[in-house]
């Protein structure tokens, strides 16, 4: 039995104008000497709102810096040389500040305080980090935020693509956790049945959120709201497990094959939608949210490859050899590469 004390976020803020309040929301909580890392050009973008918040609120600033590697060797440097007297540490950014200052915080045993600028995964709101460890990507334990800040003003005018990202990740929550049923009932792992209800209500309510665009205010915080929630259901899990199954597998896959991957989330959506037809649950649900959110749209401009696909369904299982989801299976791997060459959708969306 693993221990079951779960570290929830002290501090969950998501909403319009959350950045310019991070002053308040530091000092609520007595973190009063951070340091910031910041995504590659965003100190220009968001540093001086920042850095306002802060001193209005008589916060430390100690060191601040922009960070675009995710290299193990330059983490725990960086992790080691941050002043004594540090208390939190700061990620503005994407997935990849995100990841390093989450593992930097890890490191220290500091106050991780997480605000994504885009909601292209539910990193933000994870336990583990996507670090390159001699070379190679690799998901290494850490540690749930301390704090989530969310801006969806700062959401909604990042990129598009970035949203697409985000849903897809979303919506794979469905595979994920058909998956994890089907591992334990082959006796392979156990269920938990309460990060089981975290991820499902948190899919659930995304998937049907009216909207009439993936720009509204409404839909954009669903969406933030749903992967915190994911993160969440991690930790209740105290594996990936909740979140992350077959679909996770092929763009595990297509990461280490292709020399430019898309998205994760784009790529993770893609492979949710053929996951959920060979699982033969809820695919028509995942096919409606991908066709009015646009998500299909977009991604048939990608010109990404069947054969990609094809490809990544072979290698899936070796990507977690200690799993066992529907692509562990030969039966299900070859089914999966029948319903890449026959489904309609697939053939309309990749080349
Ligand atoms: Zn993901």
């Amino acid at each position: 039995m693993g221990d079951n004390h779960i570290a929830i976020p002290a501090l969950l803020k998501i909403g319009p104008g959350a950045l310019g309040e991070l002053g308040t929301y530091l000092k609520d909580l007595r973190l009063e000497k951070v340091v910031i890392l910041f995504g590659n050009g965003l100190i220009e973008m968001f540093g001086m709102d920042v850095m306002k918040s802060l001193a209005e609120m008589g916060i430390d600033v100690l060191e601040y810096q922009e960070l675009d590697t995710v290299r193990l060797e330059d983490l725990t440097s960086l992790a080691f040389s941050m002043p004594a007297k540090t208390q939190a540490v700061i990620g503005i950014g994407g997935g990849k500040v995100i990841d390093a200052a989450k593992y930097c915080g890890f490191l220290r045993n500091l106050a991780f305080i997480s605000i994504p600028t885009s909601a292209s995964s539910d990193g933000f709101s994870s336990a583990s980090a996507s670090l390159l460890v001699e070379g190679r990507r690799k998901s290494v334990p850490a540690r749930l935020a301390y704090g989530i800040v969310v801006d969806t003003q700062i959401i909604k005018s990042a990129p598009k693509k970035f949203i697409y990202s985000g849903i897809g990740d979303m919506v794979s929550k469905i595979t994920a956790l058909y998956d994890w049923k089907f591992e334990e009932e082959h006796g392979y792992g156990k269920v938990n049945d309460f990060a089981t209800m975290i991820a499902k209500k948190a899919v659930n309510s995304f998937v049907r959120t009216p909207f009439e665009s993936i720009e509204e205010d409404l839909f954009i915080k669903e969406l933030l709201d749903s992967l915190a929630m994911s993160g969440i259901a991690n930790e209740i899990a105290g594996s990936s497990a909740p979140t992350s199954g077959s679909e996770h597998l092929i763009s595990h896959a297509l990461d280490k094959m292709l020399e430019q991957p898309q998205l994760h989330g784009i790529q993770v959506g893609i492979a949710t939608y053929l996951m959920s037809v060979v699982q033969d649950h809820r695919y028509k649900r995942v096919n409606t949210i991908f066709t009015q959110t646009g998500f299909w749209d977009f991604v048939k401009t990608l010109g990404m490859r069947h054969v990609d696909f094809e490809q990544a369904i072979d290698l899936a299982p070796s990507i977690k050899p200690f799993r066992h989801t529907y692509l562990h299976e030969q039966e299900y791997r070859d089914r999966a590469k029948e319903v890449l060459a026959t489904d309609e959708k697939l053939k309309e969306i990749l080349v």
